[in-house]
């Protein structure tokens, strides 16, 4: 199968080609990538498909979803096992629809991923790639402890939970350590004793952390990524690009919350109602949240620490994962949108050491790409008007 569009970015954060075709080869790889022309003359047998004023681009990454996540529900009554398990399958499905050919699952009821991947290995369900951290570990009632996050305390206590969830599979350890508060929930020790239990083990360890001091105490832990890091300043950006250690912003999941309360109270707020006074409570974090990344976003990109997309969004009738839209930001905070997409695409590999298998377009890696109308190199929204889905050389969705 050959693959041919005007446009194609290659996910390294600088190359959009022009007039590439692109071979598919038995195994699901890409065999070649070169001159359209060329393509006919090289494989006569192939099928070539055009998509004309398109774009192909590597499979997009989620670094941070949250497939299991049913107790925003209104119904959460009738959420059991089974379920859960649709839930988690239909966002798989959303994912393959929006182009997302692998995700990071931060946090899950305990197995769920594990047995969504290996359903796909058998065939009972086409699912994206899966990199998971099954349930994730809160100090006692610390954030997440309502929303089946395990709760450990202690250096040992933390070690032995890490050492728990590696055993049932988990391929990533998370810790979350801070909520909306400046109080930080674990302590220096049990963070340190976190991330040296996970690299003993040498599993990589993310952290939930997104105001201070809490972020710093995460920076001198050595966490491998730091999720939100909502108040970031540019001088730990910078300790983060020295220490090899990621960024996950987040932006639409803390914009998407700041808009809702916003109309929220614009629409007339009744403090008796206590929906709306928490809405006016829970503004005074989002605001700041919202001006934090916008303001701030591109001078922390510049001090050359490794973003990635990720889109953490878990709420109610909420648009789901939208990674589109996060990258839109970025693009809309002054990065390009061929910049935006390496965050997404070869970022995202390298931190889950999968950059020699799949996240680029590059001969010799999987077939895991996307098909979109327009040139993506000069609208970022393009995005949204998806032809074409591939993953592993296989289409998983076409319009
Ligand atoms: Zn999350």
């Amino acid at each position: 199968m050959i693959l041919r569009a005007k446009y194609l970015i290659t996910g390294d954060g600088r190359t959009c080609l022009q007039d590439q075709a692109v071979y598919l080869d038995k195994e699901g790889k890409i065999g070649w990538i070169g001159d359209a022309a060329e393509a006919a003359g090289r494989y006569p047998e192939e099928m070539v498909k055009d998509y004309g004023e398109a774009t192909i681009l590597p499979g997009l990454f989620d670094m941070h979803v949250h497939f299991g996540y049913y107790y925003s529900q209104p119904d959460l009554d009738n959420y059991d096992d089974y379920m859960v398990a649709y839930y988690a399958l239909e966002q798989a499905k959303q994912s393959l629809r929006l182009g997302i050919t692998t995700v990071r699952d931060l946090s899950c009821p305990p197995n769920l991923m594990k047995q969504l991947r290996l359903a796909g290995q058998k065939g009972y369900v086409t699912v994206p790639r899966i990199i998971h951290a099954d349930a994730g570990i809160c100090m006692t009632g610390g954030h997440g402890h309502q929303d089946g996050v395990e709760e450990a305390d202690s250096p040992w206590g933390v070690r032995a939970a890490i050492r728990r969830q590696l055993r049932a599979g988990a391929d990533w350890v998370k810790i979350l350590t801070s909520n909306r508060g400046d109080i930080p929930e674990f302590t220096q020790e049990e963070l340190d004793a976190a991330v040296d239990e996970a690299h003993r083990q040498g599993v990589k360890i993310a952290v939930h952390s997104g105001t201070q001091p809490s972020i710093q105490m995460c920076i001198d832990a050595g966490f491998d990524t730091i999720e939100h890091g909502t108040f970031l300043t540019e001088a730990q950006a910078r300790q983060m690009a020295e220490k090899g250690i990621a960024w996950t912003p987040t932006i639409t999941a803390y914009t998407y919350l700041y808009e809702q309360t916003k109309q929220m109270i614009e629409a007339g707020v009744d403090m008796d109602n206590p929906i709306a006074a928490r809405a006016v409570h829970d503004q005074a974090f989002f605001q700041p949240a919202f001006e934090a990344y916008r303001d701030n976003f591109k001078k922390l990109y510049d001090t050359g620490v490794t973003v990635l997309a990720g889109s953490d969004m878990v709420l109610y009738k909420a648009p789901p994962l939208p990674i589109h839209q996060e990258l839109g930001y970025m693009v809309d905070y002054g990065i390009t949108p061929v910049e935006a997409v390496r965050t997404a695409t070869y970022n995202a590999a390298s931190v889950l050491g999968i950059e020699k298998e799949t996240g680029s377009l590059k001969e010799g890696l999987a077939g895991d790409l996307l098909v979109v109308k327009g040139d993506v190199s000069k609208n970022i929204r393009a995005l949204d008007d998806v032809l074409e889905v591939y993953l592993a050389g296989k289409m998983v969705y076409t319009v």
